[in-house]
């Protein structure tokens, strides 16, 4: 057989930058500053509800197709508590909908919103699950760039261009806000001209808003609150992130009933349904009281400014993250350009794990210099790691 076993769409999605990178922290031995997820899990009352909904045959067999009711209930009641003085609210029974993490509700929205050919402008670097959903559902994707701000030092939208990039093929606008690799989160003035450009030309728009509760300065607006918004957004979120139970993959969509719909259809094939008793945990963790929600906020802002302080320290730029548990750095000021060599050297150098931000990119040459370390780890490990990077900075 000569032809590809993979198909042309997926030709060049081959094994995740994360997937690679875990495997060679586990074989190096390393300190795992790649892969975004926890080093604790989150609260031990969340987990004893998983425990207790598994033992009492809660959400054993299939749950409902758009997730169990109390979650949904639940969902609602948070964006209520969150968001309802923006004048954002959603009705649980026909305005949320639950996905097995946010991966599925990015795929299932993609899927279920673009016809083959549609362009789908997305804020480079992406989030790797965007294009390779976009590829499977036969869009086009149009990257606009961020680039470090030179005042600021922060990573910014060019709102000419994201205007320019617009044309009358584009279907949506994929949005990431808290963004993830840059820390960046969006301002008031980038998400008013977002919106202002979506509903001048009459566009979907999909939201990944994982990292809702990650902001570290300011607080976070959903792209859904601004005017004209709300009939033409998806907004995704996930208890990954919020619960620090990344395994779990409890995730959920809030829009319009005819936009959850549409995503429930393309939702149904791929999963069907997930995570039953997971559900019911992630019911509760979303009533947790407001102190939950800052508490975690302040414990990833102070490991924030642990690592970054390490990182400046061992000679990287720094671009300071206002929100995700993510930092950017530009590694020319340690005499490298090339992230992919650096990060794939990098264990065996120091033994530390980090993701090149050039995966993120259809511009290679724009991402080349940047890597990711992510923060939602001990102290004393972002301290190590840190310490193990300026050793290797010095020596
Ligand atoms: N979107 C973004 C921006 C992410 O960083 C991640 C990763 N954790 C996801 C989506 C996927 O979330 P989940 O694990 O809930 O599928
Ligand atoms: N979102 C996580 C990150 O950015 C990784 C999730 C995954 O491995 N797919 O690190």
């Amino acid at each position: 057989m000569d032809r590809p076993l993979l198909n042309r769409r997926l030709a060049e999605f081959g094994t995740t930058i994360f997937a690679e990178m875990s495997a060679l922290a586990v074989r190096t031995g390393s300190l795992n500053l790649g892969q975004g997820f926890p080093d604790a899990d989150g609260p031990e009352e969340v987990r004893e509800a998983a425990v207790r909904a598994l033992r009492d045959g809660r959400g054993n067999q299939y749950p409902p197709g758009p997730g169990i009711p109390e979650l949904r209930a639940a969902v609602a009641a948070h964006q209520e508590r969150f968001y309802g003085h923006l004048g954002l609210s959603y009705d649980p029974d026909t305005e949320v909908l639950v996905t097995a993490g946010a991966t599925e509700a990015i795929a299932a929205s993609l899927l279920a919103l673009l016809e083959p050919g549609d362009e789908v402008i997305a804020l480079e670097p992406y989030y790797d699950s965007y294009a390779a959903c976009i590829a499977m559902a036969g869009g086009r994707r149009v990257p606009v760039t961020l680039r470090p701000h030179p005042e600021s030092g922060s990573y910014r939208l060019d709102l000419d261009e994201l205007r320019d990039a617009i044309t009358d093929k584009t279907r949506l606008i994929l949005l990431n806000t808290p963004h993830n690799p840059t820390g960046t989160v969006l301002t008031h003035e980038e998400l008013s001209a977002v919106a202002r450009l979506a509903v001048e030309r009459d566009l979907l728009v999909v939201t990944d808003e994982v990292y809702e509760h990650l902001v570290f300065e300011g607080e976070h607006l959903p792209l859904a609150s601004f005017p004209g918004m709300r009939e033409r957004t998806v907004t995704i979120s996930s208890a990954g992130k919020t619960f620090s139970f990344t395994g779990w993959k409890v995730g959920w969509i809030t829009a319009p009933a005819e936009l959850v719909a549409a995503v429930r259809s393309a939702k149904q094939f791929l999963t069907y349904v997930s995570a039953g008793p997971f559900q019911y945990a992630v019911a509760e963790a979303l009533a947790l009281p407001d102190s939950y929600f800052t508490g975690l906020r302040d414990d990833l802002r102070t490991k924030r400014d642990v690592l970054a302080a390490g990182l400046t320290d061992a000679g990287f730029q720094v671009f300071r993250p206002t929100g995700t548990y993510f930092i950017t750095t530009d590694i020319r000021p340690l005499g490298e350009t090339d992230g992919f060599a650096f990060c794939r050297a990098l264990p065996e150098r120091a033994g530390v794990v980090a993701i090149p931000n050039a995966v993120f990119y259809d511009h290679k040459d724009e991402g080349s210099p940047f890597v990711r370390f992510a923060f939602c780890k001990s102290i004393e490990v972002l301290q190590e790691a840190a310490g193990r990077l300026k050793a290797l900075a010095s020596g």
